[in-house]
């Protein structure tokens, strides 16, 4: 450090024409932001790995940028933005900054680069690697990152595998803030106003039938997350196909429909083969029909450090 002083006191001796560089970290500029290539796609938005490069000599640094698919669902990725930016937890994925063109009508989110991609891609391609004990250790990880959301007051509404982000093979990240919604002081649930297209095989009761979300609704989305994860996110065996395979395939809203009643009745996906008997009943834990019967972050936490240490 004493060096790099040393030296820009020099610099500033033979420059001093210059005026001092006065530049905001999180403002990138579109012209310096090189896309390397595609990281993955949802429902609505595109996630590109670039190199952000402002000295042109390849030195730069790698990030993930998220734009949206269609232009006009902007206002929904500026929500998001003002979501991930207030977040601080070594659970939840970086916010670095936005990227915006010439007139501010096209805006996209720079964040931190998670390497090993999302559990959904992450699980199956190193599932010869992986003990239950290290998907145990990713479990309890993302309880954390939702305990502090829920402090925050955020509901995060799309938990799923495909929204955990893996930095390395003992750390994961909860990412996608797309759906979250912040819960006002005086209501305990968010209440959806506009049809989306829903994470529905993820969602509670209550959020199919009323269109509420309780922090309870993001246990019972953990849940499912938990299921994936226990099987390795296994494609033969993800939860709309556990659904589709046991309520039976049907077409357009009778689906939905299907799927509240069989909640209703009690149905609830069955334990995977790889996942032991202690772990399905944390699971089942998470998907009480009612939100006031079911576990807490808190208390999962609690149950996880048991089972890691
Ligand atoms: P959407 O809102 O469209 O679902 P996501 O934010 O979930 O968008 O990103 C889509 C996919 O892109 C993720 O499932 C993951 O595979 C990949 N991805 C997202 N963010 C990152 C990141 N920071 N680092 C690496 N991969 C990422
Ligand atoms: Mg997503």
């Amino acid at each position: 450090r004493a060096i790099v002083r040393e030296l820009d006191e020099k610099d500033l001796h033979l420059t001093d024409t210059i005026p001092p560089q006065e530049t905001d970290p999180t403002d990138f500029k579109s012209r310096f932001l090189k896309k390397i290539r595609k990281l993955g796609e949802g429902n609505f938005g595109m996630v590109e790995l670039c190199l952000y490069d402002p000295k042109g000599d390849q030195t730069g640094e790698l990030v993930a940028v998220k734009s949206l698919k269609t232009e006009n669902e902007s206002s929904n990725l500026r929500k998001e933005i003002s979501t991930i930016r207030n977040l601080y937890h070594e659970n939840i994925v970086k916010y670095k900054g936005i990227c915006s063109d010439e007139g501010g009508a096209n805006i996209k989110l720079v964040m931190e680069y998670l390497p090993a991609g999302s559990l959904k891609d992450y699980l199956p391609r190193n599932k010869s690697n992986i003990d239950q004990k290290r998907l145990l250790l990713y479990a309890l990880q993302i309880c954390q990152g939702m305990e502090y959301l829920g402090s925050q007051n955020y509901i995060h509404r799309d938990l799923a595998a495909r929204n955990i982000l893996v930095e390395n093979e003992s750390l994961v990240k909860i990412g996608d803030f797309g759906l979250t919604k912040s819960i006002k002081d005086d209501k305990d649930y968010y209440k959806v106003t506009e049809e989306q297209d829903s994470p529905v095989y993820w969602y509670a009761p209550e959020c199919l039938i009323n269109r509420k979300f309780y922090k309870a609704s993001d246990v019972w989305s953990f849940g499912v997350t938990l299921y994936e994860i226990m099987s390795y996110c296994d494609r033969e065996n993800s939860p709309p196909q556990v659904f589709l395979k046991s309520i039976g395939r049907s077409h357009g809203q009778m689906t939905m429909a299907r799927l509240v009643d069989a909640l209703e009745k009690g149905w609830r996906m069955p334990r995977p083969d790889t996942c032991p008997e202690m772990v399905y009943t944390q699971i089942r834990r998470c998907w009480s029909q009612a939100p006031e019967n079911r576990v807490d972050f808190k208390s999962l936490i609690e149950e996880f450090e048991f089972f890691v240490n």
